[in-house]
């Protein structure tokens, strides 16, 4: 094992010290340390404890990775998710580093092995899971072991706070009792203040030095948009930029998963299903499909996701509301890992607001957690319906400030009107009035627009002075005035089946004309829009970008990449990212030494890939 793995980083008979910079050129392949990673390295390999937020993409296996290799002994690295560890275990062992994991998916015999290299010394790290960390025979074993550090991944599981509690994360408050001296670090892409306290309590991190990252996520592109014809609008929106990508679309419900991934597959895109519904083997199946194969579509309810470590997810697209924002941004957040450019894309409309809100109410949380919930859909959607950058509003919602507008947003780039919307927002507040606060936006719209049908007439409505009044607009303008209003508190949404529109008492000023109401002017063919910005994004789409030829040899690298993943039954960004075929590709080494400049290319992956990438290089001059 130590032959297989070993670089001579490992020969660490003198103890020496090994500088964090050089690994991580010479391991990792990386020029530099990002953002406040070589400080967090630092303080840890120094014996500090830390408590490390850093966005998706951000960075943070370096953190820990690093601290582990330059200290004396195994790091611990806890982690809730086996089919992740797995991944990262074959990763690491790709740049050399001897990595294992323990988890109930070994054999007896690989346990075995697993435990004797641990003994012997000849781990790096080990991956475990909490329940197994915590198993009195695994910590007396620890005792005997020398251990470099506890790295706690995904540390807002401890917090009940947030959507992902694990009550095994509470046991690993004694980590620090019980081995004094072993710096422990915290890691997660959570945020919010509560689960910062959280993190630091229950761990019982009470001296950890906190390193908090900005959670901006610059290379996602964010664009929300009226729900049309939401099947056409997936499609153009995948087919027009997206092409043969890796990509994930979520929905709300099982059945309507199914629908679209077979929908999908008939339109040509390779797509697969994704729920908890499904037998767990499939399930399997198709998770491991979607790491493993590039371009594949997975079609997912949330579900997915947690500890989807793909980097190369180039776009996620939401064919219903997410829950509340914290939600959109960490699906969102699955999207562009590695940092090349990605994409997302939100289709929204009234009725999925009625629907979030009746799923709150039929919930069975208590009232409060009921309220809380809703106001984190109403922050949602006043992302949706904001005329402005939408990356400002969002950042601002997790308390941080961008200066300026992104210009990377559809709210950026595709810039909307807005208007005086006084007049309108007083014919929609009395034509709710009027009908008695009772009915839903279908039938305050035919009101509106006059239209005689069973209803209006049968309810009178058709001889009411606001009856026909709202001509200017049509139905698509009208709704979307609607949906304007409840996002501004103007109007609310009853708390019943029919998703009644009530004007609320801030609609009184407006309804007496003393102030005025600015809305955004959706256009009414939305598919129009959705089409415009899917063609602008096409300019960003990485590999069109490239030179022709850059291209194709970038393809053929890719097929050559593929060719090894398979081999050795890992997905292909184990054995390269695209970040590092599209250096290859631009730059095109022609010697083996050329490769120190190409990110991602550390010493072993030179060894080991660099005469074969070199001949696909050559073959691709010809
Ligand atoms: P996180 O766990 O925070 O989501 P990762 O640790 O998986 O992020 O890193 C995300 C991506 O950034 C990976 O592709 C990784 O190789 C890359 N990366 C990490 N540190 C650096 C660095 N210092 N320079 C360049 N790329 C880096
Ligand atoms: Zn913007």
């Amino acid at each position: 094992m130590t032959d297989l793995y070993g670089l001579d980083l490992h020969t660490r008979d003198n103890g020496s010290s090994r500088v964090p910079l050089d690994i991580l050129r010479t391991v990792f392949g990386h020029k530099e340390f990002r953002g406040p990673q070589a400080e967090i390295v630092s303080h840890v390999v120094a014996g500090g404890d830390a408590i490390v937020l850093m966005p998706t993409g951000g960075g943070k296996s370096a953190c820990y990775q690093i601290p582990a290799l330059c200290r004396e002994g195994v790091g611990v690295v806890v982690s809730p998710l086996i089919a992740l560890m797995h991944d990262q275990v074959a990763a690491l062992r790709q740049v050399g580093i001897r990595a294992a994991a323990l988890n109930s998916s070994l054999s007896d015999q690989e346990r075995t092995e697993v435990r004797a290299d641990l003994r012997a010394g000849r781990l790096d790290l080990i991956y475990v899971a909490p329940e197994r960390l915590m198993l009195p025979s695994f910590l007396e074993f620890l005792d005997g072991a020398r251990i470099a550090l506890f790295a706690i991944d995904e540390a807002h599981c401890v917090s009940q706070w947030g959507h992902d509690f694990r009550p095994e994360y509470m046991k690993l408050e004694m980590l620090g009792e019980r081995f004094p001296g072993v710096p422990r670090i915290a890691l997660t892409a959570t945020a919010d203040p509560q689960t910062q306290q959280d993190i630091r309590r229950r761990l019982r991190l009470d001296n950890a030095r906190m390193f908090l990252s900005s959670f901006d996520r610059p290379n996602i592109r964010y664009a929300i948009t009226l729900k049309d014809e939401p099947r056409r609008q997936l499609l153009s929106f995948i087919a027009g930029a997206h092409k043969g990508e890796s990509g994930i679309v979520y929905c709300l419900s099982r059945a309507k998963v199914e629908d679209t991934a077979a929908w999908l597959s008939i339109q040509g895109i390779n797509a697969l299903p994704y729920h908890a519904g499904l037998d767990a083997a499939l399930r399997r199946r198709n998770q491991d499909a979607f790491l493993k194969t590039e371009g594949l579509v997975l079609v997912a309810t949330i579900a997915f996701g947690m500890g989807i470590d793909k980097p190369d997810v180039r776009f996620v697209a939401h064919l219903d509301l997410p829950g509340s924002l914290e939600a959109y941004y960490q699906e969102t957040g699955r999207a562009g890992r590695d940092g090349l450019p990605a994409e997302t894309l939100l289709l929204y409309g009234m009725q999925d607001l009625v629907l979030r809100r009746r799923m709150i109410d039929d919930g069975e949380a208590p009232e409060d957690v009921k309220r809380v919930e809703q106001s984190k859909l109403e922050a949602l959607l006043g992302i949706c319906e904001t005329a402005g950058c939408r990356r400002q509003a969002l950042l601002s919602h997790f308390g941080e400030t961008l200066a300026e507008p992104c210009g990377n947003c559809d709210g950026c780039l595709d810039p909307v009107e807005t208007f005086d919307g006084t007049v309108a927002a007083q014919k929609a507040i009395s034509a709710a009035v009027r009908t008695g606060q009772r009915y839903g936006v279908g039938h305050l719209i035919d009101v509106l627009l006059g239209v005689s049908n069973e209803k209006t007439v049968r309810q009178g409505h058709d001889s009411l002075p606001t009856f026909g009044i709202g001509k200017d607009f049509d139905r698509k303008e009208w709704s979307s005035i609607f949906r304007q209003l409840v996002v501004l508190g103007l109007m609310e949404v009853a708390h019943d089946s029919y998703g009644a529109l009530r004007a609320t008492e801030a609609a009184r000023p407006i309804l007496r004309g003393e102030k005025p109401v600015r809305l955004r002017r959706d256009k009414s063919s939305s598919l129009k829009r959705a089409l415009k910005t899917a063609v602008k994004a096409r300019a960003v789409d990485f590999a069109s970008t490239l030179a022709p030829e850059t291209a194709r040899i970038f393809e053929a690298l890719r097929a050559e990449r593929s060719k090894l993943a398979k081999e050795q039954s890992v997905p292909p960004y184990v054995i390269f990212h695209d970040s590092t075929l599209i250096a290859l590709a631009s730059r095109k080494p022609r010697t083996l030494d050329d490769f120190t400049d190409i990110p991602g290319m550390g010493q072993k992956k030179i060894e080991r890939y660099g005469a074969a990438v070199l001949a696909v290089l050559a073959a691709g001059a010809n």
